[in-house]
């Protein structure tokens, strides 16, 4: 399905990545392990090869999100950028996740390594879609980021956002590291001029998206 102009939602398992098939192809996320032969066969699909790939940028270190990312890396040439406080945080032991009772830490333990990958910060802009700018949105995790391509008025906000019964709503609590955080983070959104917000788990948001975004802004400041 493709949500703007060489952006394309790639549906894996019950999850959503994000192929921009520009001459040199990224990926924004890349579902749960084995995800891999269903991204190449989208992609094929285009009529182009996974060798054309040439980064793998993480919204934020979740297994359904970065599962897939070693097997699609591989031994290409691949690029694959995330969040140092999410890239740290899955340096973690099962005795420490099971000594600390922390769910973030047990999730981390559980989660294949992405490998090597490049930090990613507040400000950066990646030379895709006219500029694909990074907004730190911490929360569901410690590294969550969100990206806004200015030229579609798109906003990628990975698990930073959810949508229960037809609206959007804040991160989830049960699987949110800090939800406290993950909702005051929304203020950056909201600072921001969107037409579509494309999620991780549902289809995309296309109507009325600054509002939504404002109110919630609104909401998690009162609270
Ligand atoms: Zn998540």
């Amino acid at each position: 399905m493709e949500i703007a102009p060489s952006v394309h939602a790639v549906p894996l398992l019950n999850v959503y990545a994000y192929l921009v098939s520009e001459p040199q192809m990224t990926l924004i996320d890349a579902g749960l392990i084995g995800s891999g032969r269903r991204v190449e066969r989208y992609a094929a699909r285009l009529g182009r090869s996974m060798d054309e790939l040439s980064r793998i940028v993480c919204t934020h270190a979740h297994p359904d999100h970065i599962g897939g990312v070693r097997e699609l890396a591989g031994d290409r040439d691949v690029e694959v950028l995330m969040h140092p406080a999410d890239l740290s945080g899955l340096e973690v032991t099962l005795r420490d996740a099971v000594a600390n009772r922390n769910r973030g830490q047990l999730i981390a333990y559980f989660t294949r390594h992405p490998g090597e990958a490049s930090p990613l910060v507040d400000g950066d802009v990646l030379p895709i879609l006219g500029g694909l700018q990074v907004v730190h949105t911490p929360g569901h995790t410690p590294g969550s980021i969100c990206l806004y391509a200015a030229r579609h008025r798109l906003l990628f906000v990975g698990d930073a956002l959810q949508v229960i019964r037809g609206k959007v709503t804040f991160a989830s609590q049960v699987f949110s590291e800090d939800i406290a955080e993950a909702r005051s983070s929304v203020a950056r959104m909201a600072e921001l001029d969107v037409e579509t917000i494309a999620f991780s788990h549902y289809r995309p948001l296309r109507e009325e998206a600054n509002r939504v975004l404002r109110a919630l802004a609104r909401a998690a400041a009162v609270a």
